[in-house]
């Protein structure tokens, strides 16, 4: 996370106040603009993207209540203050809450926020309620995948119009209308904000060359998979695959050729592992597979099967490539760095062993020993 600090104050220093990240982030930062593809940590990624987006749909809704309010139904002052200053607020907080990973306190907070501005105006007999309808549905888009909010909203809208339309002014329904076009345009923005998040993450944690994923990937995957393993006892494990002698094919036959056995081998793992695997080129000839719900004696036969099928693979050099592959089941795994050194260790012994061989690492305890059941439930 190091090098990231310089590049987004707004989110890595404590010691910037609340309002300098706000400043930040609608000043000096580009709403739309796609996210720098340098960054080191997903996670990091995409708690960006859902800060920038729910930035958005607070300040689209506080905008539509003022401007709506004071176009088509004026309100009591108060409740319009009241809305945009609890808005600003929540910005304010989700900003905060960012340096705590706590991702659905802000959606929750919005949503329970306009819940009780929904209830506080009816009480206060407030007459247009649609303006209300409005940010609640954002707020649920906020929580909901966009497909579900779109439906729920389309759905209420129509029953709307369809029981209320018929006796209404015009004016009333041009301001339904431009509600649901609003909303339309906000969940079309979110939508486009998530793909090129998504977009530029598929970019940033790719290997150019095979499009495998890359190593900047493998660490929260193999964190995440740790994690599983001590919270639910879901067993998974770590292959690494070495290419024997690779420099003698990039020697004999040039660096292009060696090129295009990696990419061939790529590919043929990549058809033969389920689509919950997941396939990281560690650097130049290494490959590390995460086989998830798979344990030692699993991901041996399958470490086996990849072996026997990348020695029967045709390539274009004319000649057999064969590998060596360690395997390390997470039950051995202190961290993930832990996982990584065994398993690297495991293939360095069948490299040893003579090559073109699996070398599985042995679990010497019972794998529920390291299970703790004390894990907070809400982290
Ligand atoms: P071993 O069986 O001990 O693994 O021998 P090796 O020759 O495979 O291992 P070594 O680490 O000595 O050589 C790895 C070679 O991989 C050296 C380097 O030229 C080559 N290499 C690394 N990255 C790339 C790449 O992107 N493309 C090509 N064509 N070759 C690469
Ligand atoms: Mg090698
Ligand atoms: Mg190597």
């Amino acid at each position: 996370m190091a090098t990231n600090e310089n590049k987004h104050p707004a989110y890595d220093s404590t010691r910037i106040s609340v309002w300098s990240r706000l400043k930040t982030e609608i000043f000096q930062s580009d709403f739309l603009a796609p996210m720098d593809v340098d960054l080191q940590d997903v996670q990091f990624t995409r708690r960006v993207s859902v800060y920038r987006l729910m930035l958005l749909l607070m300040l689209t809704s506080v905008g539509t209540i003022v401007i709506e309010s004071l176009l088509f139904a004026p309100l009591t002052a108060s409740i319009i203050w009241v809305s945009l200053l609890g808005w600003l607020l929540l910005a304010a907080t989700a900003l905060w809450l960012h340096r705590h990973s706590r991702i659905l306190v802000p959606p929750i907070l919005a949503l329970g926020f306009n819940i009780g501005i929904v209830l506080w105006a009816s009480a206060m007999g407030a007459s247009h309620q649609t303006l209300w309808l409005f940010p609640l549905m954002i707020g649920l888009a906020g929580l909901l995948p966009t497909s579900v909010a779109l439906i729920i909203g389309m759905t209420t809208l129509c029953i709307f119009m369809w029981t209320e339309g018929l006796n209404r002014e015009p004016q009333e329904l041009a301001q339904t209308a431009a509600l649901f076009a609003t909303w339309v345009i906000s969940l079309a923005v979110m939508r486009l904000m998530t793909h090129q998040a998504d977009q530029l993450a598929d970019l940033a944690l790719s290997d150019p060359l095979t499009g495998a994923y890359n190593r900047r990937y493998m660490q929260p995957q193999a964190t995440r998979s740790l994690a599983d393993y001590q919270r639910y006892a879901r067993l998974s494990s770590l292959l690494m695959v070495d290419i024997d002698h690779f420099k003698l094919i990039n020697d004999s036959f040039g660096h292009a050729e060696g090129d295009r056995v990696l990419k061939a081998i790529v590919s043929l793992i990549d058809n033969r592992i389920r689509g919950v695997d997941m396939l990281f080129r560690l650097g130049g000839e290494e490959f590390v597979i995460l086989l998830t719900e798979a344990g030692a004696l699993t991901a041996t036969k399958i470490a086996e099967e990849l072996r026997i099928s990348i020695s029967k693979m045709e390539t274009t050099v004319g000649r057999r490539v064969t590998v060596s592959i360690g395997v390390c089941d997470v039950t051995l795994a202190e961290s993930a760095e832990d996982w990584l050194t065994k398993v690297d260790e495991a293939m360095y012994t069948a490299k040893q062993q003579g090559r073109n061989r699996v070398y599985t690492l042995q679990s010497t305890s019972t794998p529920d020993a390291k299970i703790s059941s004390t894990l907070p439930i809400w982290r």
